[in-house]
């Protein structure tokens, strides 16, 4: 079940910054996996779905806000297979091409009010059967974080690897295996005022050795954009053919170029960006 269809390859990536700096820079695409399963989404659900089956489950259940990409992940993974799909859904009732491609793939959607999505484990009770299984926002937890620890590297010597976090669950798999290999773990958060992430992370690793989350690149807050992340967005895409989106990608490269600009890399670095997908995303603009 969610067997990788094929190990997405790790592209070159050049900017005036890097080569200013005496860095290279190098893009694992995993957005490439799949269209709507797409980069992390993928990787955390693979153990979950596998869970799932194993204890006969037949419906999962989730949360999410209104362009929740792991919402249409979960929705997209559920009907291949075999299960039902509802999700609660975070405010008043909206139509959006996100929930949109949910209900096509039979999603059952459930809007709550922000006071009632605080107690999701009470949502979840109110339509629980045997046959029903949880699966957290964004689907974070420690099976998830298993999917993401398998990200595999197809280059070699590489000092540095980057990733955006919203729950930290991707980054905390990622950086378990890098810091094992004794590379430089390098979280984007995308939250403002997310510090209390760091100790969940560190619970999640085990240590605080070779990881770090900068704080400083949310540009605003989750979702908030500045014309100076569209224009980077912009011309990534004209002059390389990749696209990152504005909620997380782009914000992982954009925090990239500023610290190379800042000498945060050694000359000589060998920097890995993780491309976690979320182009969907894009579609909002
Ligand atoms: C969901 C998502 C993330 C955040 O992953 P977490 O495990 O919640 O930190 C990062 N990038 C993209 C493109 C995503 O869709």
């Amino acid at each position: 079940m969610l067997e990788l269809p094929f190990e997405p390859p790790t592209q070159p990536l050049h900017h005036a910054a890097f080569a200013q700096a005496g860095i290279q820079v190098l893009v694992k695409r995993e957005d490439l996996i799949h269209p709507f399963i797409s980069g992390n989404k993928w990787r955390k659900l693979k153990y979950v779905l596998h869970d799932a089956k194993q204890q006969q489950k037949s419906t999962l259940i989730s949360f999410g806000g209104a362009y929740s990409n792991h919402l249409a992940a979960l929705a997209c993974a559920g009907a291949m297979y075999g299960f039902k799909t509802c999700a609660f859904i975070r405010g008043e009732e909206v139509h959006n091409y996100v929930l949109q491609l949910c209900k096509s793939y039979g999603m059952q959607l459930q809007f709550v009010s922000r006071e009632q999505y605080l107690h999701k484990e009470k949502l979840y009770q109110s339509i629980a059967t045997p046959n029903t299984y949880f699966i957290d926002e964004g689907g974070k937890g420690i099976l998830a974080q298993k999917g993401c620890e398998e990200i595999r590297y197809t280059v070699s010597e590489i000092t540095h690897i980057v990733c955006a976090i919203g729950t930290g669950t991707t980054f905390a798999g990622i950086a378990k295996t890098a810091t094992a290999k004794g590379i430089m773990a390098e979280g984007i958060c995308v939250l403002k005022g997310a510090e209390s992430i760091n100790e969940e992370i560190k619970q999640s690793i085990g240590h605080s050795n070779n990881w770090h989350v900068h704080h400083q690149f949310h540009e605003g807050g989750y979702a908030k954009t500045t014309p100076e992340l569209w224009q980077l967005i912009d011309e990534t895409a004209a002059s390389t053919g990749i696209l990152f989106d504005q909620v997380y990608t782009a914000k992982m490269l954009k925090a990239t170029i500023t610290l190379a600009q800042q000498g945060y890399f050694a000359q000589g670095s060998k920097v890995l960006l993780i491309h976690t997908g979320g182009l969907l995303g894009l579609l909002s603009r």
